[in-house]
């Protein structure tokens, strides 16, 4: 439930209710606005039943909150959060495009990729250290030597930086190399993970699993939550449907939705849903146009020879080109970039 109270309530009303709160073992989540101010209560409000919170001075009303979610939940927060990651912001106004290759696989490729993405208005640096890839056989990531190629980028160009991660191991080497870190499809609903990843206090970027529905997305953003970490980011990647004429199929429905639902930034990665270099444009204009507040792409020096996602990496002249034809389309929804 959440207890909303009246407009200008006093700060020692507020705090009569967050004890009273906390004297029954429940936790007490406050969202100060502008104007209102609203205490969620998380844990099993059975116990709450013998109080009547609402004859507590200055309270305006309570409303249940049916969702199992609570602290990824709009309700308990209707601000829209941003969520900081070194120099950039991601949230409403801004657009925040992160870039890069699939996989790092050597310093030099990924220097030159850091250079171009930022020239054409990136301000994150993707790149994966640890990939979780289909086969067993397929290139699986340079590990921690890839983390610091990361740094070192970060280093010389002043982009921020994202990795995957998939193991607590691979999360405690990530906080000593980059700046936020990311939960891929396959382990959406990998709960230690998830919980690890809360406990790590770096911004967490929380990709859809494959069959995910919506609120099993959000569930999975409380878990990270849940461990004290507010910093999440949400990323539709495309889901599984019988369609099989792009890779995977991308539900830009869930950005709308989720505007709805949730006060959690959301981005989109045109890259990872089509498979294909083709349609990675028109998606990502879609997407800035239906409300996301970042696009994550593909970025390649030589995508005919990447050792991972080629056929849906850009070349440089290719987002050089999309990142141009963005501009109007952010102007439309009211961000910028760069
Ligand atoms: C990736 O971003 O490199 C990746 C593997 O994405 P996803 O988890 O969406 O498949
Ligand atoms: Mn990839």
């Amino acid at each position: 439930m959440i207890i909303v109270m009246k407009p200008g309530a006093a700060q020692s009303s507020i705090q009569a209710v967050i004890d009273s709160i906390e004297a029954k073992g429940l936790s007490a989540h406050l969202s100060k606005g502008e104007e209102v101010t609203i205490i969620g209560v998380i844990g099993d409000k059975s116990r709450l039943s013998t109080e009547n919170l609402s004859v507590y001075k200055d309270v305006e009303r309570i409303v249940p909150v049916t969702e199992s979610y609570k602290l990824s939940n709009k309700k308990f927060h209707p601000e829209p959060t941003i969520v900081k990651v070194g120099n950039t912001q991601i949230g409403p106004g801004n657009l925040t495009i992160m870039a890069g290759p699939c996989a790092v696989e050597t310093e030099e490729q990924l220097m030159c990729i850091a250079q171009n993405v930022k020239a054409s208005g990136a301000t994150i640096l993707r790149g994966g250290a640890y990939k979780p890839r289909t086969s067993p056989y397929s290139f699986q990531g340079l590990e921690e030597e890839g983390l610091r190629y990361m740094q070192t980028a970060s280093k010389e160009t002043g982009l921020a930086t994202i990795c995957e991660v998939v193991s607590q191991d691979a999360i405690e080497a990530a906080v000593k190399y980059v700046d936020m870190i990311q939960i891929g499809a396959r382990n959406m609903q990998n709960f230690i993970l998830l919980r690890e990843a809360g406990r790590s206090g770096m911004p967490v970027l929380l990709k859809r699993g494959l069959c995910a529905t919506i609120d099993e997305w959000l569930n999975a953003a409380e878990y990270i939550m849940s461990e004290g970490n507010p910093d999440v980011v949400l990323c539709e990647r495309g889901i599984r449907t019988y369609e099989t004429a792009t890779r995977n199929t991308l539900d830009l429905s869930a950005v709308a939705v989720m505007r709805e639902k949730s006060h959690l930034p959301i981005i989109v990665d045109p890259s990872h849903s089509t498979g294909s270099y083709k349609y990675v444009p028109s998606m990502a204009k879609a997407a800035v146009a239906c409300g996301a507040d970042g696009l994550m792409i593909e970025v390649h020096n030589d995508p005919a020879h990447a050792l991972s996602d080629g056929p849906q990496s850009l070349t440089f002249q290719h987002f050089e080109e999309l990142t141009r034809e963005l501009k109007p389309f952010c102007d439309i929804v009211g961000r910028s970039f760069q």
